[in-house]
């Protein structure tokens, strides 16, 4: 199983300590270095670097004046943030009834994000720009006729809509995987989002698109990050109707109940008879991560295993997304026991 990785994407130079940040800064460069020293240990790397294909893919899935701001942010915000300080939302957020788009950076980066999670540094462009390609150059593997291939993307994406970034993700990278796999087939494509979190924006992107198929297993809204989205009446709009799924989940969930809602959720991937799979793989969902801010799953090492395989078994070319996952001390065992299940099968 080939595997994508640019190490651009290391320069979002984040750290446990982050500037302006409360709590521990959990989606830091440690998380890509366990993940290649174990896929280096188990002899599935080392990855290869992913490919430029520009902003036109990326420009199929965020809006352009997203994009120009996430693109400048750090070097405009200069004229109001000493040397290299994070640029953060100033505290206000424009979720809904969006009419003004102010001028100073902190005010915009309070209108293009949901949370104050994502700090933009100097490198933070080039990584997110990087991570996308990733994503990009993996899905080119799949379309030259690879049964899987892996994208180790950082930052993560899947929390990042067409206009808005958020939850660690400036630029949804599975989405853009998506759509590049349509662009080259005119197919239709299925996600399916892992992560501990609800893809709040993955399932906003299609949320009206019959062509993509979009679910997603997560810890329940009203207990978990994103809160706002991921509901099992969340369904899609218009001609998407039916084509978005929510599973949403209390915690405590172990192997057997996680195990047997995903089969649900893949007998209906199966319904949808997609060309092509996008897993948002995070392994958050994994018992023990600090990301959970409840108790979180209690699914083992052993049971996201057999959840890889549970996906390699749907027999579709499948490019798997690189989303959370914030235990240093095992994430590298995780993909790799979840990346094996694409080489068996
Ligand atoms: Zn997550």
């Amino acid at each position: 199983m080939p595997s994508v990785f640019s190490s651009r994407s290391q320069a979002h130079a984040t750290s446990h300590a982050m500037p302006g940040y409360a709590e521990r800064y959990d989606e830091t460069p440690q998380r890509v270095e366990v993940i290649l020293a174990a896929l280096a240990a188990a002899g599935l790397g080392p990855p290869v670097d992913a490919e430029d294909h520009g902003l036109g893919p990326i420009r199929a899935v965020h809006d352009a004046d997203f994009l120009a701001f996430l693109q400048g942010a750090f070097e405009g915000s200069r004229s109001v943030l000493a040397d290299d300080s994070p640029l953060w939302p100033d505290g206000y957020h424009a979720v809904r009834g969006w009419r003004h788009r102010p001028a100073g950076w902190q005010q915009q980066a309070g209108y293009y994000a949901i949370d104050r999670d994502c700090p933009i540094l100097a490198g933070t462009w080039d990584a997110a720009y990087w991570s996308a390609q990733a994503a990009l150059s993996a899905a080119d593997r799949v379309l030259a006729g690879q049964a899987a291939a892996y994208a180790l993307c950082r930052p993560p994406g899947h929390h990042a809509s067409a206009s808005q970034y958020g939850g660690y993700c400036y630029l949804n990278n599975a989405a853009i995987a998506a759509r590049h796999l349509q662009a080259a087939s005119a197919a239709r494509v299925a996600i399916v989002d892992i992560d501990y979190h609800h893809g709040n924006g993955t399932q906003e992107i299609f949320y009206a698109d019959p062509t993509v198929y979009v679910c997603s297993l997560h810890a329940d809204p009203d207990q978990e990050y994103p809160y706002f989205w991921g509901g099992a009446a969340e369904l899609g709009d218009g001609p998407g109707r039916g084509c978005n799924r929510n599973w949403p989940l209390p915690a405590g969930v172990d192997d057997a109940v996680y195990l047997a809602t995903l089969d649900e959720a893949l007998a209906s991937v199966a319904a949808f008879q997609p060309a092509h799979l996008v897993i948002s793989a995070g392994f958050d969902l994994v018992q023990g991560d600090p990301s959970a801010t409840t108790r979180g799953f209690s699914v083992t090492p052993e049971g996201l295993e057999r959840i890889g395989g549970r996906l390699a078994a749907l027999g579709l070319p499948t490019v798997v997304v690189q989303e959370g996952g914030y235990q240093l001390d095992r994430l590298g065992e995780l993909a790799v026991r979840f990346l094996r299940q694409f080489a068996v099968h």
